[in-house]
């Protein structure tokens, strides 16, 4: 199934790294980006397992290094600065992955690398879809009507594209947690590496180095579904300031910055449950589909792999039926793996109480313990195997 149009909705990462693969298997790409211009906000995410080997095959393996936040690994501390424990980078699945970049440094390489060969329509929105046998008319909200093979919804974990292709059927699942996150100016004390603070009341604060002299910070938060996501900024930046003011560490340096922060976002943490991915001549992609939530740290990798193989798929066969139907099938088994999220996520990493703290303290500095990882790695044979691709990625080239 080559020469054929895609209309794909979103430009971040699942959508640019789709329209690559589909422009190299034939493909006429079109991807409409409801933002005025590229986002290039957000902190720093991880290209790991299968994407790496993706971004390889794309040629930007390389630019993505150079673009490597330099961060060093995790540091775990208490209220004084005491490190409790430390997870260097690559040392672990956990924490600070070999590929480490700014979301928005990714979304700029995979932009560069398709804008050439896609057509980029940004500052619109699909409002309707009206399938037909042999293709989709497509309703814009500011541009006129055109016709695609087939439309793709890469739009991320609130898609409004998806709604219009499946209804309700997809759920978005909270999980319990509020996270926000927000840019804050360097101090000199801060160092390449991320920290990572417990305070009572099952809260966290993280920071993070960037690669552009500033500090990427975080709030995360139990508690129940307040639909917080939905209230205006200033009523956001009011909620973090009344969680955190007591929290202790670094607590009163990041609030400080919050009012002048020209990033500060805040949303439950959720993943995206969806029992089919396409219909008809629709399908979704990347977080619009299955976000597994930034708790699993693969979020942009899962979007790189779905987009790869749903593009593959399509390549390989003749009927776009036949090549959605083997999109589900080869990666359902990978996305319920990873959304499976281990007993306890978030409310083991989130202690409630003093004595919690000092109890997952304990246990971090025993499970970060160098001779702890030396006997697990000893065990699990890491130490001489080259770490196994948890996907077999099917070769498309
Ligand atoms: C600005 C921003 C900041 C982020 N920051 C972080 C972060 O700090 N840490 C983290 O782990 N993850 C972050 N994410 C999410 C992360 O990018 C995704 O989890 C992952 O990379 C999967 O990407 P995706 O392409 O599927 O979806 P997303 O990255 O969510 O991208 C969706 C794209 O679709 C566009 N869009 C939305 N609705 C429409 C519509 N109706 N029509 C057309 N376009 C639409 C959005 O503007 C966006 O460009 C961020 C996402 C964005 C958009």
């Amino acid at each position: 199934m080559t020469n054929r149009t895609v209309l794909i909705s979103g430009a971040s990462i699942a959508g640019p790294t789709l329209a690559f693969w589909l422009h190299r298997f034939g493909f006429k790409v079109t991807i409409i980006e409801r933002a005025d211009e590229l986002r290039l906000g957000g902190q720093n995410i991880d290209v790991r397992d299968g994407a790496q080997k993706i971004v390889r095959l794309m040629g930007l393996e390389d630019k993505i290094m150079e673009a490597n936040t330099g961060e060093l690994g995790v540091r775990f501390v208490d209220a004084h600065d005491r490190i409790k424990g430390v997870f260097p980078k690559g040392d672990s699945g956990f924490g600070t992955a070999e590929l480490e970049i700014l979301r928005g440094d990714l979304a700029k390489i995979l932009y560069d690398a398709t804008k050439d060969n896609v057509e980029y329509i940004f500052g619109d929105q699909i409002t309707s879809l009206n399938e037909h046998e042999d293709q989709v008319t497509v309703i814009f909200k500011n541009n006129p009507q055109r016709s695609f093979d087939l439309v793709i919804a890469a739009d991320g974990i609130r898609s409004t594209t998806r709604t219009l292709m499946f209804g309700e059927e997809p759920v978005i699942k909270y999980i319990g947690v509020y996270c926000s996150y927000l840019t804050i100016p360097r101090i000199e004390s801060d160092t390449k590496w991320a920290y990572w603070y417990n305070a009572p009341g099952s809260r966290v604060i993280n920071t993070r180095p960037d690669n552009e002299g500033t500090t990427r910070a975080s709030f995360s938060f139990l508690s129940p579904d307040n639909g917080y996501e939905k209230l205006p900024l200033a009523q956001q930046k009011e909620i973090l300031k009344q969680k955190f003011t007591d929290a202790g560490w670094q607590a009163p340096r990041i609030l400080a910055a919050l009012e002048e922060s020209k990033d500060v976002y805040l949303d439950g943490i959720s993943q995206v449950k969806a029992p089919r991915w396409t219909k008809g001549r629709c399908a979704i992609v990347g977080d619009a589909a299955y976000c597994p939530t930034p708790m699993t740290g693969m979020g942009a990798s899962l979007s790189i792999i779905g987009a790869y193989i749903l593009a593959g798929e399509l390549s390989r066969h003749k009927d776009h039926i036949d090549a959605f139907a083997a999109y589900e099938k080869l990666l359902r088994p990978y996305v319920e793996d990873i959304q499976n999220l281990p007993p306890g996520v978030p409310w083991v990493a989130h202690p409630k109480t003093k004595l919690g703290i000092t109890i997952f303290n304990t246990a971090i500095a025993f499970v970060s313990s160098k001779m702890i990882r030396n006997i697990s790695k000893l065990l699990s044979g890491k130490e001489k195997k080259p770490k196994k691709e948890k996907i077999k990625l099917p070769n498309y080239t």
